[in-house]
């Protein structure tokens, strides 16, 4: 069989043991094994308040949407954002009629500073920073920047799981407003679909709650009228269905204890990737900071001709990928071409190369040969 670009590993006898208690007691929805999670997730991260989703996309969207409910933001303000990224990070702020400005990625493949500051104008109101494959790039410039200009700043943390800086989460740096992560199927910390927003103020994580569960307010009846009046609730927004079930969370819960363990794979991994293609002076890594702890969602190349190289390790049974095609390529982000020119050159020369838990030492050995083989 091919080996594969991407391609998560399931504890499946611990996930079924899990999902099993589920089943037993009757409880699919939402709590139970969503609130276990909740709870397992900050202990790891260290974040305050965590709420459990179907996925990323949508605690991308309800950020975006509290974010501008919260500082009376208006249709057609600005987000700068990356051209580099999976769609959802740039459908998010469209959902609310927001318009995304693209700025340059760095040699991280994370936003460049020094461009961002070029793109603010007196309509951008945040920045949405996607924490490339894992890498925390310039993070701590964009928290300076945020704060000079008053712009919040979302952190798409979908590649993060796991990702640390001295032992501490990215995620919580003073100067983030909200993380959301994604345990999508082949996320690091994979499930089926399901994700975690992450607000550090009390205010948006209560919003949170209710637009995510079709805007329902249950606090005022819970608090006076225990239990007997459980299906008296007001509706305080037009919300939406977004919360996670207790199924999902059962596979986070277990797959969540293995997530150090395989996170330090990849990196070992990455380091025979590092060591294989540094001598060949046609390839370019994109490298990681904080290589150390850095959770390598993703493992990039940039080669010459990447076309002719996905077709030749096709032909030998590896499949490699490409993330991401410049977003302006698209047609709802046309409107944007040419603003990126850096980033649309280094998107068309990018190849992942596989980086999951089924790979052997040989496989590793024998995909750095045939990257070598064929890039000469
Ligand atoms: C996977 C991904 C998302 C979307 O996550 P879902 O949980 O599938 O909604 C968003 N942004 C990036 C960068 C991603 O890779």
């Amino acid at each position: 069989m091919a080996i594969q670009v991407l391609k998560p590993k399931f504890h499946v006898d611990e996930c079924l043991e899990q999902i099993k208690e589920c089943l037993e007691k009757g409880w699919t929805g939402m709590g139970f094994k969503t609130v276990e999670f909740e709870e397992e997730w900050k202990k790891y991260t260290g974040h305050k308040y965590a709420y459990y989703l179907n996925s990323n996309t949508v605690g991308l969207h309800l950020a975006v949407k509290i974010l501008k409910m919260n500082n009376g933001w208006k249709d057609g303000d600005e987000i700068i954002s990356t051209p580099i990224t999976f769609v959802s990070s740039n459908h998010a702020i469209m959902y609310e009629r927001l318009k995304p400005v693209f700025a340059e990625v760095d040699q991280y493949l994370c936003l460049d500073p020094e461009d961002v500051e070029r793109k603010i104008t007196d309509k951008t109101r945040a920045v949405m920073f996607v924490g490339y494959g894992g890498r925390v790039g310039q993070l701590e410039k964009i928290i300076q920047i945020c704060k000079k200009h008053n712009l919040k700043l979302i952190l798409d943390a979908a590649h993060m799981s796991g990702t640390k800086v001295n032992g501490v989460c990215p995620g919580t740096w003073d100067g983030v407003d909200v993380a959301v992560y994604s345990y999508q199927a082949v996320k690091n910390l994979a499930t089926g679909d399901s994700g975690m927003i992450c607000w550090n103020d009390e205010k948006s994580a209560n919003l949170t709650r209710m637009l995510a569960w079709c805007g329902i307010n249950k606090d005022t009846y819970a608090r006076s009228n225990k239990g007997t009046y459980a299906w008296k609730y007001d509706v305080d927004y037009v919300g939406y269905k977004y919360n996670g079930n207790a199924i999902m969370a059962a596979i986070a819960l277990t797959q969540l204890k293995y997530l150090d363990e395989e996170n330090a794979r990849r990196r070992e991994i990455v380091r025979m990737y590092n060591e294989g293609f540094k001598n060949n002076p046609l390839i370019k890594i994109v490298p990681a900071n904080y290589e150390n702890e850095c959770s390598y969602h993703l493992y990039e190349l940039m080669v010459p001709d990447r076309e002719a190289l996905l077709d030749f390790m096709s032909k030998n049974d590896i499949n490699c990928g490409v993330h991401y095609r410049d977003n302006t390529e698209y047609l709802v982000y046309d409107y944007a071409k040419g603003t990126c020119p850096k980033s649309h050159e280094i998107s068309d020369h990018l190849i992942t190369m596989p980086l999951h838990m089924w790979l052997t030492d040989e496989d590793v050995k024998k995909i750095i040969e045939k990257v070598n083989e064929f890039v000469q």
